[in-house]
């Protein structure tokens, strides 16, 4: 069957997989996205004929000509999310339909295939099924998982392409905050923005990443942890960071966070605070926040906390913002207590230990 909703897996288990103990010691201290698990899946895409050939098999080189679409337009998208370990032993996961809508979003901002929503929430069971023992249980830990597609037609002329290869690794991290939170310093760009208005911004794709990691090496040389992008238009209202929403928590009792402009990418951490804070009572804004605005209200006071949130670190807070003419630190650089405990709602929701209120978790088996 092609094309359709359902596709058929070919399961072919991996012939030599990690060992128990190598495992084990990896799992002990993953890091981030260097440790992976003994398979993947793929599914094959062409015009006329659809998807097809679904197969789960042993994690492997992807061989490819080099003249593969994707090497030299950058037809890519990805997703990122995670797959905990729970109390009573199963796995799950936090809205996997969301990052699967997501995905097509992105397909469709850029001119490729689409992936039937179910047939992306199929290939993530498949993968977390054979490599379940991958599913970290140490506190904090989770199985990341990595799906993405390419064009993968071998063709040099500019259109979008007529293949698609689409990919779902995964990867066992550990606690991102091992040592406990650290407020992260963030570096204000004077040259670089990240997305413009009908640009590819709202698209999870790797050209966005690529187009932004100019900007994070000018934060790095900075001694910051990671670049704010102001808007490509005017150069004077918040973004977001390469990899992560932001909000602004004021002394009123309200939470503010940029628009989704086009430019700024629809984070599902994002939604999800957005509706625990409401949720909490809080009253929740979504409007444009000024850097000039930014810095007088840390200055004055009148703004308490800022925090970015995403996938691989969840919330975190930001203790210092640095610039070409100089810096400045909110709440004395200090985690502030509306991000610690918006932090600790979703944790224990994702982790299984809080009460899912909204059907937020998946539960895989
Ligand atoms: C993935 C991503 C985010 C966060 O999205 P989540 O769904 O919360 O993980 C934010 N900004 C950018 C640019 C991203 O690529």
């Amino acid at each position: 069957m092609s094309g359709g909703d359902k596709l058929d897996f070919e399961i072919r288990p991996n012939p030599s997989p990690v060992a128990a103990v190598e495992r084990a010691a990896l799992l002990a201290n993953p890091g981030f996205g260097r440790v992976f698990t003994d398979h993947m899946v793929t599914i094959r895409y062409a015009d006329g004929k659809g998807w097809y050939d679904a197969r789960v098999g042993a994690r492997e080189p992807i061989p490819m000509d080099p003249a593969t679409a994707v090497l030299h337009y950058a037809q890519e998208i990805f997703e990122g999310m995670k797959a905990y370990h729970a109390a009573d032993g199963g796995v799950t996961l936090f809205r996997p339909d969301a990052n699967a809508a997501r995905f097509a979003q992105s397909a469709r901002r850029m001119a490729m295939a689409q992936l039937p929503e179910p047939v992306f929430l199929d290939s993530l069971r498949h993968l977390i099924e054979i490599d379940r023992e991958w599913v970290p249980t140490s506190d904090g830990g989770s199985l990341y998982l990595r799906p993405f597609m390419f064009a993968s037609e071998v063709f040099l002329g500019v259109r979008p392409a007529r293949e698609y290869l689409y990919v779902l690794i995964a990867s066992p991290v550990g606690s991102y905050f091992a040592g406990g939170v650290k407020p992260v310093s963030v570096w204000v760009s004077p040259h670089y923005t990240r997305a413009a208005p009908g640009g590819t911004g709202e698209a999870k794709c790797g050209g966005n990443y690529a187009a932004s990691l100019v900007a994070q090496a000018e934060a790095m040389e900075h001694d910051c942890d990671q670049v704010v992008f102001l808007d490509a238009v005017q150069r004077r209202y918040v973004d977001e960071l390469g990899g992560m929403n932001v909000f602004f928590c004021y002394d009123d009792g309200t939470i503010v966070t940029p628009p989704l402009t086009g430019a700024i990418l629809p984070g599902i951490t994002r939604d999800s605070v957005m509706t625990l804070a409401r949720q909490a009572g809080r009253e929740v804004i979504e409007r444009p926040v000024s850097f000039d605005d930014w810095r007088e209200d840390a200055a004055s006071g009148r703004l308490r906390e800022v925090f970015a949130c995403g996938t691989a670190a969840v919330i975190t807070p930001i203790g210092t913002v640095r610039f070409p003419d100089g810096e400045f630190s909110i709440a004395g650089g200090e985690p502030g207590e509306i991000t610690m405990s918006l932090r600790q709602t979703l944790v224990d929701i994702q982790h299984g230990r809080g009460e899912d209120t909204n059907g937020w978790v998946h539960r895989l088996r």
